[in-house]
């Protein structure tokens, strides 16, 4: 082996959200293997000759299983020096990277993992609320509504117990659903939600409800994460530039970030 996986967190999207060590390598890279979450604005940093490939496996896209995904990096390895395993927001969370730090530990394959920023503090940041709070919030919890087949759904009575804020990735469009479950496992119906879609890009979009009118909520253009928690209680419209509709306890706000 003569190459070095590089486990590199991309950020939710904006450029400038990338640590200096995700774009030295990005710079230095002959392979990119990268999520379809991974924005071009990102991709268009790797030098020229690289190889990028997009190994994303979007439901009903599928075109790379994650055995060919594990197969791709340990090939990759074999002739390029710098390999990076380019993936959206922080390569720990809800990445799948334990399998594919499995499968380079097995092979014998040097590798190492570059944190990013992931979409739970950067919709925070957008919507200018905080995670945690003295007052409201001692926990935050980050949970999917995705669970691998045969295991457990998240547990949200054991949440609430806690008081924690709630940050659901991958939550789709049953907001019903998941406000039911919140409000049966003891969540009161007037605890404040957050739906933030494509934090950090151009086409973000903020909307500020509860529990009760989760389930009338406009669904949200994927990526989209929800939080859910007291310290989504300030809703800070100036945070978005063009509030869209304000109704049945629900207002919607656009954003356009960072336009250059
Ligand atoms: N590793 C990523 C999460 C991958 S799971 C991270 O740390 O952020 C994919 C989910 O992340 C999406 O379904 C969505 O819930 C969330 N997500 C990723 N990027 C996002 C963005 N820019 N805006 C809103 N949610 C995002």
């Amino acid at each position: 082996m003569t190459g070095k996986v590089y486990l590199v967190g991309a950020g939710p999207g904006d450029h400038d959200l990338l640590t200096l060590k995700a774009l030295r390598l990005l710079r230095s890279a002959d392979v990119v293997l990268h999520d379809a979450l991974v924005s071009d604005e990102i991709l268009e940093l790797a030098l020229p000759h690289a190889r990028l490939i997009d190994v994303s496996k979007r439901v009903g896209h599928r075109r790379y299983t994650q055995a060919e995904i594990n197969r791709q990096m340990i090939e990759s390895a074999q002739w390029a020096n710098v390999v990076v395993r380019l993936k959206g927001g922080d390569p720990l969370i809800f990445g799948r990277a334990a399998e594919e730090m499995a499968t380079l530990r097995q092979a014998g394959v040097e590798f190492e993992v570059v944190p990013g920023i992931t979409a739970a503090t950067a919709a925070a940041a957008q919507a200018r609320i905080p995670l945690t709070d003295r007052e409201s919030a001692s926990c935050v919890t980050l949970v999917t509504a995705h669970v691998a087949a045969g295991k457990p759904a998240v547990d949200f009575a054991s949440v609430a117990a806690t008081g924690s804020t709630v940050a659901i990735y991958m939550p789709g469009s049953s907001y019903g659903h998941i406000s039911r479950q919140m409000i049966a496992a003891g969540m009161a119906p007037e605890t404040r939600c957050l739906l933030v879609s494509n934090a950090c890009r151009k086409n973000q979009q903020l909307q500020w409800t509860d529990l009760r009118s989760l389930r009338s909520i406009t669904p949200a253009e994927s990526p989209a994460l929800l939080i859910v928690g007291e310290v989504a209680r300030c809703r800070d419209e100036s945070a978005a530039s063009t509030l869209l509709q304000s109704h049945d306890g629900i207002v919607q706000a656009i954003s356009h970030v960072a336009p250059e």
